[in-house]
């Protein structure tokens, strides 16, 4: 493509509301626009990108075994409200009516449809197993689209569905297309690891998420610095840190007056000149929480903090509910800040690794006072749960190495659906005794468009997009210096020499300072560039440049187009058949 003629209508200025790199630098770099809030449309350097992880994601669908099908995304109100989910599904789903009355839905995702798909035609085992998928828009009506096209309205997705005949099989599918995402996500050059979810009801880990580890993720996670456990640090193992404050034996509990100090950084300050040693290690954090009705006192270390959901595992209820400061005021008769497990009344949940500091401070349940020198066991009893957020630094629960906090963004998800929805619609298959069974169906989702932002907030720097060499809009960039004619037809030459080749090349022919074209190459991030000067030519050398490296390399001339084309296979792209044209 010659630059003079593409549309790249590039942006100086960082727009307004765009604060996430990925959604700063596609509108900077003209890759997409936005039309309405969450809705974008994709420009011809964002089709490209694109169309080569729609590829990528294809090829390994189809040599898994998976067929390609292409589903409505205007869809009769009828499928969703026989599994319920017409309604289940809340703001999130676009409802709409034709001219008649009758109602509809935008697909926010395709269960239904493709259940229906199968329950039509296949009746016998001797069908199955059967792997669908589509690349397709989905549409969901987010409260709050934000991010760009990280989280939009309309976005580009792949769901796969497969059909098996019981549990067994049903487990193969699910792993022959996890080992499909890792190959589709190292394809694609992003830094992701696997985040076992919660344990499915069918035993084992049914369920798993991709996530692309980045800095500006919307889910928390840990992952090992040694080995490759990785976690939501919601449902993430604890361990049992080691105790920093262990006493034989602790003084006698002692009520200290702490005016005005509740938060656990100024209760330590204020009681170190008093209390040597005093640290947020041997503070305990008693948060009031209201589960079903009644109000819980969770206990932590002052270092760390309570995970809501472990806390409503250990009570038995399905939430629980930071309390009130009323709240905290009616069940303790002291502020907030001053709460504390000591002549509590009701129900007391403690981590482990609060109830072993041997000689901690807590709250007094008096507004401005605490109490020091106290141990549970001897000045109160509460119920033992490990009911602490896992945090940086702790021990890896497979080998015991360091936990490093990151964020990450989920850009696939493998799921063992068992026969939720079959059994609700009715799609049953006959077995080889001839009993009707439900079909045990599994499900794959990528987030196409998605994936774009993630590798973009994976890769890039303060002057641009780093692209990845398998998705890159375009694998060279061709820059001719000055206003002699040497460098341009040089330039136009090895653009013809790099096309045969196979290689996909963006020749910057426009009459622009060298400053402007150096500086949209690196906002485009095309993963190498050769720069054509008339000193350079005289000399037989041009220079060669990876984007993600300071230095180029000089290169001869008759070898630039050859090595151009090992670098980007070297780098996983891929080299196209030659389009033959004038
Ligand atoms: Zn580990």
């Amino acid at each position: 493509m010659r630059y003079s003629k593409a549309f790249i209508p590039t942006l100086k200025e960082v727009p307004k509301d765009a604060t996430t790199p990925s959604h700063v630098l596609l509108l900077r770099g003209g890759f997409v626009r936005m039309v309405g809030a969450g809705i974008y449309e994709m420009l011809p350097l964002g089709r490209r990108v694109l169309s080569k992880i729609e590829r990528t994601v294809r090829r390994e669908m189809d040599d898994a075994g998976a067929q390609e099908v292409l589903m409505p995304a205007l869809l009769p109100a009828e499928y969703f409200q026989e599994t319920g989910r017409y309604d289940s599904f809340g703001g999130a789903l676009f409802r709409l009516k034709d001219r008649k009355g009758a109602e509809y839905n935008l697909g926010p995702t395709h269960e239904e449809i493709i259940t229906d798909m199968v329950r039509r035609d296949v009746k016998s085992y001797r069908q199955l197993p059967l792997n669908l998928y589509q690349i397709q828009m989905k549409f969901r009506d987010e409260p709050r689209p934000r991010a760009g096209i990280l989280r939009c309205r309309e976005f580009l997705m792949k769901d796969a569905y497969s059909f098996d005949v019981d549990e067994a099989h049903a487990l193969e599918s699910y792993a022959v297309m996890r080992e499909a995402y890792h190959r589709i996500f190292k394809q694609l050059g992003l830094d992701y690891r696997v985040v076992a979810a919660d344990s499915g009801a069918m035993g084992g880990s049914t369920s798993a998420e991709f996530q692309v580890l980045v800095q500006t993720g919307e889910d928390s996670l840990v992952v090992c610095s040694s080995c490759d456990y990785a976690a939501n640090v919601e449902v993430a193992e604890t361990t049992l840190p080691t105790d920093a404050s262990s006493a034989d034996e602790t003084p006698d509990a002692t009520k200290v007056h702490t005016p005005g100090v509740g938060s656990i950084a100024d209760v330590v300050a204020f009681l170190t000149p008093t209390l040597p040693g005093i640290s947020p290690a041997r503070m305990l954090k008693s948060l009031l929480y209201t589960a079903d009705e009644r109000v819980v006192m969770a206990v932590v270390r002052g270092d760390d903090d309570v995970n809501e959901i472990r806390l409503a595992r250990a009570l038995g209820v399905s939430e629980v509910v930071l309390a009130s400061a009323e709240d905290v005021r009616k069940a303790t008769g002291a502020q907030v800040g001053f709460a504390g497990p000591v002549g509590f009344e009701g129900e007391i949940v403690l981590d482990p690794a609060a109830a072993a500091v041997a000689d901690a401070v807590i709250g007094a349940n008096e507004t401005d006072h605490h109490l020091a020198h106290v141990r549970h066991g001897r000045d109160f009893e509460g119920r033992v749960a490990s009911i602490r957020m896992v945090k940086e630094g702790d021990p890896c629960p497979s080998c015991g190495a360091e936990l490093r906090s990151f964020r990450g963004i989920e850009g696939g998800h493998v799921f063992v659906l068992g026969t939720h929805y079959s059994a609700k619609m009715g799609a049953t298959f006959l077995d080889p005794e001839g009993e009707e069974k439900p079909l045990v169906m599994g499900c794959y989702g990528i987030g196409v468009s998605r994936l774009m932002a993630a590798a973009i907030e994976q890769h890039h720097d303060d002057d641009g997009i780093l692209w990845p060499m398998s998705i890159a809009p375009y694998q060279v960039i061709l820059t001719p210096l000055g206003k002699e004619a040497g460098p341009l037809q040089a330039a136009e030459s090895l653009y013809d020499e790099l096309r045969a080749l196979g290689v996909e090349a963006l020749l910057d022919d426009r009459a622009e300072r060298p400053g402007v074209k150096f500086k949209d190459a690196d906002l485009l991030g095309i993963p190498l560039r050769v720069t054509i000067g008339q000193r350079g030519l005289d000399a037989g050398m041009l220079e060669l440049k990876r984007r993600d490296a300071k230095e180029a390399e000089k290169v001869p001339l008759a070898e630039t187009a050859a090595r151009v084309a090992t670098w980007v296979t070297g780098l996983g792209g891929e080299l196209s058949p030659r389009r033959a044209r004038a």
